[in-house]
């Protein structure tokens, strides 16, 4: 079965690079977010995208911008949704956003149309509880920037049927992505570890052990990481790094959760990393 629509919910850093990967391997998509200034800056992100990438690929069918503009369907409208076949879920990671978006997707989209939460720490089995099909929802936990990340970590729920699974995958191969399964528990396996691991690296610098560029030295040097944990957190974006551990600290009740109070220090001044131009290093 080859899945041609899918609804994307927030064209923030993630729903706007998933939009873009779908449309280049000729799929439609229905892009939702709250305001049409955030849809524009969308459009124009994936534009800059898109043109940046042919630099690199010269494969002229995804390089094409309008082409592939042309198949993403800009919208505040939910109602569009009502021919999607799979929706993927990429809104500002507070369980009271989401859970209301999921309770409004249920009634709009056709009954055996798939749910998948990108989420970077809420459970699946969560999410499901709020709609009438279980079975039909899983987890897709992307890799930022999503058009080059080609692997993804998949979650079962509690319900989440053996078939939901095959096609999810099937969707993954269509955009020439593989994922690893694992089951439900807040943060997956790729999160607990490191959102635990930045909001560390954060309390060593409030200490004042070390500067954030030696921070960041130390992993990539001595261990041979690509990325430190405060430039990983710069391009994840700092409030989403926020709000990740507290969903994790709120599940498990336990402290070692507790958000540095320099990260919740920075997100207040407005520093939420690459998206806007300054976190931990500079981007302008
Ligand atoms: P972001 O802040 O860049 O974008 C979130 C978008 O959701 C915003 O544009 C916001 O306007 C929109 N939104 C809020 N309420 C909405 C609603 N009711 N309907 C539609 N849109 C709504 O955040 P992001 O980094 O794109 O993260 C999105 C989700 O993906 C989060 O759950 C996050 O945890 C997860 N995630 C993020 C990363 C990452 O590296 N940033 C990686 C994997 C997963």
């Amino acid at each position: 079965m080859e899945i041609k629509t899918v609804g994307v919910i927030g064209a923030g850093v993630m729903g706007s690079g998933l939009a873009q990967n779908l449309a280049q391997t000729n799929h439609q998509v229905i892009l939702i977010d709250i305001s049409e200034n955030i849809l524009e800056q969308a459009k124009h992100e994936i534009i800059k995208n898109i043109r940046f990438q042919s630099f690199f690929r010269k494969d002229a069918k995804t390089n094409n911008s309008e082409e592939i503009i042309q198949k993403i369907k800009f919208t505040t409208n939910y109602q569009f949704l009502e021919t999607a076949e799979f929706v993927i879920e990429n809104a500002t990671e507070k369980w009271n956003i989401k859970k209301d978006i999921y309770e409004k997707i249920d009634t709009i989209c056709p009954e055996e149309c798939i749910f998948s939460a990108n989420t970077s720490a809420i459970s699946i089995t969560r999410i499901a509880s709020v709609t009438n099909r279980v079975d039909r929802v899983l987890g897709m936990h992307f890799m930022n920037p999503v058009p080059m990340k080609p692997m993804v970590e998949m979650i079962r729920g509690y319900h989440t049927s053996n078939q939901t699974i095959e096609i999810a995958k099937q969707l993954l191969a269509q955009i020439g992505k593989e994922s690893i399964l694992v089951n439900d528990s807040p943060g997956f396996v790729s999160n607990r570890v490191l959102m635990l691991t930045i909001n560390e690296a954060i309390f060593l610098l409030q200490d004042q052990v070390a500067s954030v560029e030696d921070i960041d030295r130390i992993f990539k040097s001595c261990f041979g990481h690509k990325m430190g944990p405060l430039e990983t957190a710069d391009l994840i974006g700092l409030d989403t790094i926020l709000f990740s551990i507290e969903v994790l600290y709120e599940s498990f009740n336990d402290s070692k959760y507790r958000p540095c109070s320099l990260l919740k220090k920075m997100v207040d001044a407005g520093l939420h990393g690459c998206k806007n131009g300054r976190g931990f290093y500079s981007y302008n």
